[in-house]
């Protein structure tokens, strides 16, 4: 069942995205070379907390940490450890918070310390994919038309798009209906209302769309050891059209980053 927000309600979510975007601008600033996984998601749980929010995937399903942290060939799901990061990896964070009663869940792959190029393009189309998506993402459009777009717009670079995990309504809980595949078919699926939520959420491989998991139960990866790319959103639709409720915003000035990339989905400003 597809759970409808009123306009009060979005702006309560933006609240609980925008915490999971602070905190994903603070990390940018530590992520480099030496620094480990398990230090970086200590300094996540702090900081959600002192913005008076909970960690939302802390316990969730008994996953036992704050940070999602994937590196390299890991696809999503990795678990924070004592290995510390190394020159030319890259690291997916994916982070939840859960305020007034609503979640906020987001993500980005960032670089550590400098990328090859072939796997910067792997970061850059990924995180455009994430965009292409979400601009099908409006009252009247169906789900197949955002995997649809992604899929299109993701394989035409011969890249793999992970079938076994996908995007889902986002609300009062983390993962409500309708789940949001990143392939599909034009105009198949749940018809998209206004004040519907989603988290938009596409994981590229760069090479086979095949995974596998690790015995820990959790960590999912590149069936070839390949790396992966996965860059989230939280999405709300208002008048009929997608509106942000996250950012990428704070890790674009940690990193000194200058782009207008999700100005075509904010009707209203964002105040950072
Ligand atoms: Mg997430
Ligand atoms: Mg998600």
């Amino acid at each position: 069942m597809i759970h409808i927000k009123t306009r009060d309600e979005i702006e309560l979510m933006r609240e609980s995205a925008l915490i999971v975007s602070k905190t994903l601008g603070m990390l940018a600033s530590e992520i480099k070379p030496g620094i480990t996984t398990l230090h970086l998601d200590k300094l996540a749980e702090t900081f959600i907390r002192d913005h008076g929010a909970l960690p939302g995937f802390l316990g969730l399903y008994n996953f036992p940490n704050t940070l999602c942290m994937s590196p390299n060939a890991q696809i999503v799901h990795g678990i924070p450890n004592n290995t510390p990061l190394k020159d030319g990896d890259i690291i997916s964070v994916d982070c939840g918070s859960l305020k007034n009663g609503f979640y906020g869940d987001h993500a980005y792959t960032f670089e550590v310390g400098e990328v090859d190029e072939a796997t910067k393009k792997l970061l850059r189309i990924t995180r455009e994919s994430v965009y292409v998506g979400i601009k099908e993402f409006r009252a009247g459009n169906r789900v197949g038309d955002v995997g649809y777009a992604i899929q299109q717009f993701t394989e035409k670079e011969g890249y793999g798009v992970v079938r076994e995990l996908v995007g889902h309504g986002l609300g009062r809980v983390m993962h409500e209906d309708p789940e949001m595949p990143n392939y599909g078919s034009r105009g198949k699926g749940k018809q998209f209302k206004e004040g519907m939520v989603v988290a938009i959420e596409p994981m590229i491989n760069m090479g086979t769309h095949r995974i596998k998991q690790l015995r820990d139960g959790w960590t999912i990866l590149t069936a070839d050891g390949k790396p992966s790319a996965h860059f989230e959103h939280d999405v709300a639709i208002v008048n009929g059209k997608p509106e942000l409720l996250s950012t990428f915003e704070y890790i674009y000035q940690a990193l000194g980053i200058d782009s207008d990339e999700e100005k075509p989905f904010r009707q209203i400003p964002l105040v950072l």
